[in-house]
């Protein structure tokens, strides 16, 4: 017999050996030789002094769990099939082409950036050099911006797609099945590349093709058709139907519609700065120790909102043990972002913190850019951390009571930030629309979290690109409205927020590209 039970235990009986087996034999009132059990979900309940874990079981009882799950997955060869060309190989545009292997169609992937092992290179240069390469950074190259992440799994977006599926298809390509269970689950950014490349391995295995360095730079059009692109501003590949999943921080593609007019929105967004607070604070405040927290607990997270002035201030891409990283795509910006390894052991909890921008009412300074003032106003922020940074890839920095409390920080706590923290008056320096909300949200934020508010944390600038400022819009087809052939998909077109939203996305507009082909 196979029962479904909820099981909740201690922080010192999950530390005993057998303690979960224990527990649930006492639940069932049966002999802990009668039954076996696989856990189905897990999470943890800190909001009390006594931790508890909450697990979701299957119990076997009077006969065996079945010892191993295989994920399948029908890939066939599409050697010989119909083409879909994909531009951008982000989580988007990487399950948009596993997809279409199993509809048997034969994906063509162009992305401008390296693969895996060679970004590395690239990403050493932004933080030793200062360099940024526009091809390949945190952002551009095999795996897009999800690589060199912390590898949250996190999605609200449950009602686009089959979130299982994504994760499943991640075990397939070598994650673990930790994600499976885990109530918040997360891959890190040490591990992340190896999917990647066992993903792009799935690919070409089945007769896909995956080019890098392949850059688009332009696309020809007959009858509102989509009939060709051109890469690297030479070679013209003709098309019949184009998955353009090439994320927020191709500014280069959103130029480049918008000159041939074709039809883009202007999206509201968010931004602001990333706070770091040693790990131990935030470990002390989330699970009422004095910094130091339990082994079996994992590094502790949180997650923050605020209504200040009809905007929302909220945290966003929460990483314990992360660090923050460069993530800038060209030079002559600074963007911060963050991530983590899979164990999140480094010392440092980091978070974006944002203020939501109404691209309707914020920006009327802006209104001249049309549909891309949203982007402009990006640009100008992160031209303005440049600058107050020293005009490298030196981020500028404050204590967060410095920032609260209007005042220049005499000195900056160490930072999990490779390329350096520069003193600077953020809270001069941003506009009152996002500097002051942030203050204010700020100063809120440690009253709901006693300790959060210290001048042990610093604030870095500026968190740029949490989402798209631009949608590229499609109709139910998934189709751009006015251009036949033509697919904007995941984080770029506005469809997506974060990894798993953008895999389920490609999968969608893969199903629908291959519809009368
Ligand atoms: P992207 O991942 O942006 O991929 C777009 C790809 O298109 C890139 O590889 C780019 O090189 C390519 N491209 C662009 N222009 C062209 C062109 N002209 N020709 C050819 N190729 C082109 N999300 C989470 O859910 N969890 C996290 O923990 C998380 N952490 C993050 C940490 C960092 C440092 C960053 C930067 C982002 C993080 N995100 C996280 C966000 C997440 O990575 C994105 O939401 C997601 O990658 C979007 O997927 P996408 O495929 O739509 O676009």
């Amino acid at each position: 017999m196979v029962r479904n039970i909820q099981i909740r235990i201690s922080l010192k009986e999950e530390g005993q050996p057998g303690g979960l087996k224990a527990k649930t034999a006492k639940y069932l009132g049966i002999s802990e030789d009668d039954f076996e059990f696989k856990v189905q979900r897990k999470s943890i309940d800190a909001r009390k002094p006594t931790i508890y874990f909450n697990y979701k079981l299957e119990v076997y009882i009077n006969e065996p769990a079945p010892k191993e799950t295989t994920y399948h997955f029908d890939y066939k060869d599409v050697s010989q099939a119909k083409p879909i060309h994909i531009i951008g190989f982000g989580p988007a545009g990487m399950w948009a082409a596993l997809r279409c292997l199993e509809l048997g169609y034969k994906p063509i992937v162009l992305e401008r950036g390296k693969d895996v092992r060679e970004r590395r290179r690239d990403l050493k240069a932004i933080n030793q050099d200062h360099v940024v390469n526009s091809d390949s950074n945190y952002c551009f190259g095999e795996g897009g911006a999800g690589t060199y992440s912390d590898g949250k799994l996190y999605t609200r977006s449950l009602k686009r797609g089959d979130v299982r599926r994504v994760f499943e298809s991640l075990v397939f390509h070598g994650a673990t099945e930790e994600i499976l269970i885990d109530a918040h689950p997360h891959i890190g950014t040490n591990k992340l590349p190896k999917i990647v490349e066992n993903i792009r391995e799935t690919i070409i295995k089945c007769g896909g093709e995956v080019h890098f360095n392949t850059k688009v730079t332009d696309f020809n059009l007959r009858d509102n058709t989509i009939n060709s692109i051109v890469i690297n501003n030479e070679k013209e590949l003709e098309t019949q139907r184009v998955i353009l999943a090439t994320g927020h921080s191709a500014r280069d593609i959103f130029e480049l519609l918008h000159k041939k007019n074709i039809a883009l929105k202007a999206k509201s967004f968010a931004m602001g700065v990333r706070v770091e607070h040693p790990q131990h604070i935030i470990d002390s405040i989330q699970y009422h120790c004095n910094g130091e927290r339990n082994e079996l607990l994992p590094a502790a997270a949180y997650s923050l909102v605020q209504q200040v002035k009809n905007r929302g201030v909220y945290s966003f891409c929460m990483c314990p043990g992360g660090f923050i990283v460069p993530a800038a795509t060209a030079n002559g910006e600074v963007v911060v972002n963050g991530m983590s390894p899979s164990k999140r052991n480094n010392l440092y909890a980091n978070s974006g913190i944002v203020v939501e921008i109404n691209v309707d009412e914020d920006l009327p300074t802006y209104e001249k850019y049309g549909v891309l003032k949203g982007l402009e106003y990006q640009k100008t922020l992160e031209r303005l951390a440049f600058t107050a940074g020293g005009r490298s890839q030196v981020a500028p920095a404050q204590r967060l009571t410095d920032f609260v409390e209007g005042k220049t920080s005499q000195d900056l706590n160490p930072t999990s930030y490779q390329p350096g923290l520069n003193s600077a008056p953020l809270h001069s320096l941003f506009p009152k629309l996002i500097g002051g909300r942030l203050r204010k949200g700020f100063a809120q934020f440690g009253k709901k979290m006693k300790g959060y508010y210290t001048e042990e944390a610093n604030i870095v600038g500026v968190e740029s690109r949490t989402s798209s400022p631009i949608t590229i819009p499609r109709n139910e087809k998934l189709e751009h409205h006015e251009i036949k052939g033509l697919f904007p998909c995941g984080e770029g077109g506005g469809y997506a927020g974060g990894i798993v939203s953008a895999a389920m996305d490609g999968e969608r507009c893969a199903e629908a590209a291959v519809v009368g082909l």
